[in-house]
């Protein structure tokens, strides 16, 4: 008799996170119903393939929001899946929009490939779900606050801690009691593991027991910049923005950054280091996103409590403007007052910060300023390689403003902060640790430092593997 743990996705890559684990009395849990994100005719392939028909899953444990985690569970839903799906009430209240906007980008990618294929006489592609399918998969939603323990078939008792990751992040705990030996069995998964002194958010929660642990290891082998700086670094290129009477735009991940960036400027109000300068939130999602933030004082960190205390919310500093119609954000355009404006997508590859760049980046006045990773042939990563022109929406655009860079606030652990995190687990009881959610490189280089640091049972996870867990 014993738990089985079956990987599936997000095997030796950073995308369609989703472990399976079948327990003694046959049930069928999935850790996460991840977005397989890639090139679209095997994305399609992968993210109509699950490790069971859906139908047989029994329950979904989704340990944060981000669409590599959650953005197939519609998918699921649509191949017949009707379980519970086990989160925590930030991240149930945080997939609702991601999972709209997946279905809403979803079908408009589709309306414009199923053009070209129908001209060619091919037949039109299917979409992967529907705001339908979304609509169904938010009613099996189940909200579990960190810290409670529930249970599961009177076989598993699960408990979510606070990942640090983003809003709602959870490392899961699972315990499992073998009911002849009666000795108790512990598996955990980490999700996206986050960091200490991020902006806003409690640091990731130290957990200290477990027989099996499953880790991410996204930055194997990488070290992120000190977080400590950035607010400086900010408040420089503000001034310099006012100063030149230029514009600076910064394009920000709708959940989790562009809070953070809201958050610092915050800081800098407060403590007098920036000028008066209008700063504009120019995304309808990261304005949604930022509402549900104010919601769920649980995730707050003590710092971001106590300016509440005091009356500042560090989410909504004055002098800030939030954006929501299209002809507010058109008025942007128009105006020569120097301004900072943040919008979404955070790689430049759609919504109203497309616009932004194709109106400002020939300025030599204005700022790009990226707080972000920018993803390989995306517009925000030809920017940042030093692309002297770009093509939007078909025209040409010289990019003569300045380009700046602050990549700090990565929500994701570095090496050393990972080892750091593990290294707080009883050494003795640990059996394994499987590593998954990184690319081989980082797994190889993570795997050999954590052996030179005396951990003896690291194993790379691959898609398909099998484990007894006893
Ligand atoms: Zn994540």
């Amino acid at each position: 008799m014993a738990l089985k743990l079956h990987f599936w996705g997000a095997a030796e890559n950073v995308t369609g996170s989703l472990h399976h684990l079948i327990t003694p009395g046959g049930h069928q849990v999935f850790l996460d119903c991840g977005l397989f994100q890639g090139r679209r005719q095997e994305s399609f392939e992968k993210n109509t393939s699950f490790p069971l028909p859906a139908e047989k899953t029994d329950a979904v444990l989704l340990s944060h929001a981000h669409l590599d985690h959650s953005g197939n569970l519609p998918g699921l839903v649509r191949q017949g899946f009707s379980g519970k799906i086990y989160a925590t009430p930030a991240t149930c209240d945080l997939v609702k929009i991601l999972l709209t906007d997946s279905a809403h980008l979803m079908k408009r990618d589709l309306e414009y490939v199923n053009k070209r294929r129908v001209s060619r006489g091919q037949e039109p592609l299917e979409p992967l779900y529907t705001a339908d399918d979304v609509e169904k998969t938010l009613q099996f939603l189940v909200p579990v606050p960190y810290l409670t323990e529930f249970s599961l078939w009177d076989e598993l008792k699960v408990t979510f801690y606070d990942a640090g990751h983003i809003l709602g992040s959870a490392i899961t705990e699972i315990k499992w009691r073998d009911p002849v030996s009666s000795e108790e069995l512990i598996l955990v998964f980490t999700g996206d593991l986050g960091r200490d002194h991020l902006p806003i958010l409690k640091d990731p929660a130290l957990l200290k027991a477990a027989d099996y642990l499953i880790s991410e290891s996204t930055y194997g082998g990488r070290l992120h910049d000190s977080i400590e700086f950035v607010g400086e670094q900010l408040a420089e290129l503000i001034r310099q923005t006012h100063q030149s009477r230029g514009k600076m735009i910064i394009p920000a991940f709708s959940v989790g950054r562009t809070q953070e960036i809201l958050y610092e400027i915050a800081q800098l109000k407060a403590k007098n280091q920036i000028p008066e300068i209008p700063i504009y939130l120019d995304s309808p999602m990261a304005i949604e996103a930022t509402q549900i933030f104010n919601h769920h004082l649980e995730c707050f960190d003590e710092e971001t409590m106590e300016q509440l205390k005091s009356g500042n919310n560090p989410l909504f500093p004055a002098g800030v403007y939030f954006l929501k119609t299209t002809d507010e954000s058109k008025e942007l355009n128009e105006s020569d007052e120097p301004c900072i404006i943040i919008s979404a997508s955070g790689m430049c590859e759609g919504g109203r910060i497309v616009h932004h760049i194709a109106n400002h980046c020939a300025n030599p006045r204005n700022i790009i300023l990226f707080v972000g990773f920018q993803g390989q042939n995306t517009l925000g990563r030809k920017i940042l390689d030093g692309a002297e022109e770009v093509s939007i929406y078909g025209e040409d655009h010289p990019v003569r403003c300045r380009v700046e860079k602050i990549l700090a606030f990565s929500a994701h652990a570095d090496e050393q902060e990972l080892i750091s995190w593990l290294s707080h687990f009883d050494r003795k009881r640990l059996k394994t640790l499987f590593l998954v959610h990184g690319e081989p490189d980082a797994q190889e280089l993570l795997m050999g430092s954590l052996t030179a640091r005396g951990f003896n049972q690291v194993h790379i996870a691959r898609q398909g593997e099998t484990f007894k867990l006893t």
